[in-house]
């Protein structure tokens, strides 16, 4: 025993030593990711053994960050230290019956415990109690492109982690902890994108289970359209059905409280089956406003992982990428003149790639770093502009035919009233102007009418064929006023 607690104490006081190393070599978020949950165990004959959750957590940590510790080891612990991990499968799971159970074993960096996985897949075949042998799978459309495949997507600093999660979402399905998988970062960096591959890589896995991938917007109108035709049960019961539920841009679920409610049964009885859900959104969970706290609770349940904007070389990288893909070539100095001149998101960076081809294809010119730097200034010109609160104000002016005076007038009339309403609503979706903010320049209101607005308008777009129309014509108008001119 005394053995036992001094090996333990010697492991706990080595370890705590290379944690501070660490800790100044990686930022914090890897850190807290992926050092704050290792425990020692114990240090005797040269070798330390440490804890991990899972075998993914083992195999990240071998292949990102083996080095650090290696050195990390070799200050604190001398040359010949080995590194030896024990899996805890008690620790992977909120949920302990989705997951399988990998036996305790002891793992030599040099020597990866190739079978482990062999060892447990009886316990890991799941059967299902409800269904019956000979009944067929329906057939449904996965609604995914072929294009955003793994294969099709470049691995960076960026999105390492993302990555990484998601091919191991698809690849062991079923048998990680990251349920659901949350997926978060800005426009145009890949989410989409991302999401997509684990569909596609399942389906090519294990064809038989359906997936499925659905934008959050299509889900709430369809919800609202079942509202309408009293076919509630047959929604939930289509998207219950489903073994992996992909679902695109959950912030706009924000302050659509019936549709949250739905989706919370939904992801529920798929958790509860072990079905895989994977989300993204605009933002972090916590940052997700007029959402319910119990599904944001749940978003936190697996795995969230953010994707940034890539660095150069990455940026570089997406560009040849796109350059193989199209199967054309392109001088080595106009891929790095793009890649160092749209720095902000993918999207952009592809955009400017098919503007350069596109010109040159029409006016049969030659792709040149001069041809590139004339159509990067012009789209770097454009693509900075954002939409305003003053913008949107001028665009629903314009289609109501009202002048801007008229809008700040004191009255309910419905011809000022609604546009008013719709600017708020604009204003809420497309700027960083606080509530406060839009009120005042919306004839003095306070933040709730400002709410209220936004939420009569989110309603109406979805009952009201002629609201939509209103929404979907500014809509195109404001994204026209902002987005690329034809060259
Ligand atoms: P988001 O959903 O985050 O707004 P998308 O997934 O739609 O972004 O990505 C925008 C475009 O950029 C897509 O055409 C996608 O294929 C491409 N893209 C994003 N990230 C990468 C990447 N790492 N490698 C290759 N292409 C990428
Ligand atoms: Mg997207």
């Amino acid at each position: 025993m005394a053995e036992t607690l001094s090996t333990k104490k010697k492991a706990e006081q080595i370890w705590k030593k290379c944690l501070h190393f660490i800790k100044e070599n990686v930022n914090e978020k890897n850190y807290q990711t992926w050092f704050v949950p290792i425990k020692p165990i114990e240090f005797s004959d040269n070798k330390l053994l440490i804890q991990v959750p899972s075998m993914f957590f083992y195999e990240f940590i071998e292949e990102n960050y083996i080095n650090l510790i290696k050195k990390a080891l070799e200050l604190h612990a001398g040359k010949d230290v080995t590194l030896n991990y024990l899996i805890d499968v008690n620790t992977t799971s909120n949920d302990s019956q989705s997951k399988i159970k990998l036996p305790n074993v002891s793992v030599n960096t040099k020597n990866p415990p190739v079978n482990v996985n062999n060892g447990s897949s009886s316990s890991s075949t799941k059967i299902n109690p409800f269904a019956i042998p000979g009944i067929k799978k329906i057939q449904i459309d996965s609604h995914l492109n072929p294009n955003y495949s793994f294969e099709n997507l470049v691995e960076g600093e960026c999105n390492r982690l993302a990555r990484t999660a998601a091919y191991a979402v698809a690849e062991k399905l079923g048998q990680t902890a990251f349920n659901p998988l949350f997926i978060y970062g800005g426009v145009g960096l890949g989410k989409t994108h991302l999401a997509q591959a684990i569909g596609i890589e399942v389906k090519k896995r294990y064809p038989d289970k359906i997936v499925l991938y659905v934008q959050t917007d299509r889900f709430t109108s369809q919800y609202t359209e079942a509202v309408r035709e009293n076919k509630q049960n047959d929604f939930v019961h289509f998207y219950q059905m489903v073994d992996v539920l992909i679902i695109d841009d959950i912030q706009f679920l924000a302050g659509k409280e019936k549709t949250q409610e739905t989706f919370f049964h939904i992801f529920n009885h798929l958790h509860q089956l072990g079905k895989q859900l994977v989300i993204t959104s605009d933002r972090s969970p916590v940052d997700l406003p007029e959402m319910m706290e119990r599904l944001v609770s749940r978003f936190k349940w697996g795995l969230q992982a953010d994707i940034t904007p890539p660095d150069y070389e990455t940026r570089k990288k997406i560009l040849e990428k796109k350059i193989e893909l199209e199967g054309i070539q392109i001088p080595d100095e106009v891929i790095s003149y793009i890649a160092q001149s749209i720095t902000t998101s993918v999207r952009e960076l592809e955009g400017a790639l098919i503007s350069i081809m596109a010109h040159s294809s029409i006016n049969k010119r030659p792709i040149t770093v001069e041809l590139a730097k004339e159509i990067v200034d012009k789209f770097a010109r454009n693509i900075n502009r954002e939409i305003t609160v003053e913008m949107i104000q001028k665009v629903v002016c314009e289609y109501f035919n009202l002048k801007p005076e008229e809008l700040k007038a004191k009255t309910r009339r419905r011809e000022i009233v609604q546009p008013r309403q719709i600017i708020m609503y604009f204003a809420k979706k497309y700027t960083k102007a606080s509530l406060q903010v839009i009120g005042a320049m919306c004839g003095g209101k306070d933040h709730s009418t400002v709410l209220h607005a936004c939420r009569n308008i989110e309603d109406l777009k979805d009952t009201d064929r002629q609201i939509r129309t209103y929404i979907q014509d500014i809509d195109k108008k404001l994204n026209l006023s902002i987005s690329t001119k034809p060259l």
